[in-house]
């Protein structure tokens, strides 16, 4: 065999080196509502509005009435690794806000048109200003605007092309994208969502900010979900074990479903935890066989020092100190709230 040259090393362009970092973490159309919902969250908003057409490949628009960006801020906003959530490394041990690698906003410039409008409480009037690729496309223009901030996405993966074929393809972005504010509503009940479809009149999501989680839960999943279900709480304060208290509502007997819903925060981020998901799934199916699907929202507060938030681009995934031990505590938990209900039932049928 002729054995070749090696091929050549280069350097990649930093804008390439951009784009392939932002279809890291805008995966789909959820991804970009989910850090744009998440923006509005950490600016202290009461009220949240999300528009979407398309699947969010034509346009998502997410409106709050936070806090808003400095007007001085505007040319370095989408500029990647710019924030004012963290300054130093170590600061990602205690950070509140939900996010805080500055990567959000430069990667939705590098994969779709970015305009933003926003306005501060010392300001008058707001500023518009669109975004390519990490820079501002003119001077910010002075505009209109209520309190807060709206971001508008066009033309998502505009310049992806295998991307946007996969994603016209699938019909469930959309449903995805009012998942995901279903479940932030019922954490963030006294924050006001909506969602909808560009052009529609009714939303499909629709919250007022409330006092109660069970009113949340009601007005997102329905009478039929909220009243089955029953108060959990669980926690633990001896460090050498672990540190944690959570509390939430699982369904009891009579919740019927086709699959498992897991509404999940910890420290108020939305995250996924399979094994978390497998344990309460195999306490139902050895409890309950007749209502194995259940519908579990858990809030887990813990120090957070013990999280890391840092393990998954899209911050999807978090790991825990002792998650083995929180999971057991829980997953016990979980056993004798329903064993208690259990026997209540069984009891009320005697008499
Ligand atoms: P990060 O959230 O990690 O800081 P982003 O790219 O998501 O990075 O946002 C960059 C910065 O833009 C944020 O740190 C914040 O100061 C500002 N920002 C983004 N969205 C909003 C919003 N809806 N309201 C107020 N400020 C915002
Ligand atoms: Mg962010």
């Amino acid at each position: 065999p002729v054995i070749k040259d090696p091929p050549k090393i280069h350097r990649l362009d930093e804008s390439v080196i951009s784009r392939i970092a932002a279809g890291e973490v805008i995966q789909r159309p959820v991804s970009a509502v989910k850090e744009l919902v998440e923006n509005s969250l950490d600016a202290n908003s009461t009220s949240i509005n999300v528009v979407v057409k398309d699947g969010g490949l034509k346009l998502i628009q997410v409106s709050d009435d936070g806090h808003g960006i400095r007007y001085e801020d505007l040319p370095i906003l989408c500029e990647r690794h710019t924030t004012s959530k963290l300054s130093r490394f170590e600061d990602l041990q205690s950070i509140k806000s939900m996010g805080f690698r500055g990567e959000a906003l430069a990667s939705m410039t590098y994969v779709g048109h970015v305009t933003v409008t926003t306005i501060t409480k010392a300001q008058l009037h707001g500023y518009r200003v669109s975004y390519r690729d990490g820079v501002m496309e003119h001077e910010p223009k002075a505009c209109a605007a209520v309190k807060g901030t709206q971001i508008m996405i066009e033309n998502l993966f505009y310049n992806m092309t295998a991307r946007r074929k996969t994603l016209q393809n699938s019909a469930d972005d959309y449903s995805k994208i009012v998942d995901l504010l279903s479940r932030f509503a019922v954490h963030y009940k006294n924050v006001g969502f909506s969602c909808r479809k560009h052009g529609a009149a009714r939303a499909d999501v629709h919250t007022v900010a409330s006092s109660s989680r069970l009113d949340a839960i009601r007005s997102v999943y329905g009478a039929s979900v909220a009243q089955n279900l029953m108060t959990i709480e669980a926690s633990d304060s001896d460090p050498s074990s672990s540190v944690f208290c959570m509390e939430g509502f699982i369904s009891n007997s009579n919740y019927f479903a086709k699959k498992i819903t897991v509404l999940l925060f910890i420290n108020d981020r939305l995250v996924e935890c399979s094994a978390l998901k497998r344990a309460i799934e195999i306490v139902y199916a050895a409890t309950l066989p007749k209502a194995s699907k259940p519908f579990i929202y858990m809030s887990i507060v813990l120090p957070p020092e013990h999280v890391d938030v840092n393990i998954h681009p899209t911050k999807r995934e978090v790991s825990l100190l002792n998650q083995e031990v929180i999971i057991e505590k829980i997953q016990l938990a979980v056993e004798l709230q329903l064993r208690n209900s259990n026997e209540m039932r069984t009891f009320q049928d005697q008499v």
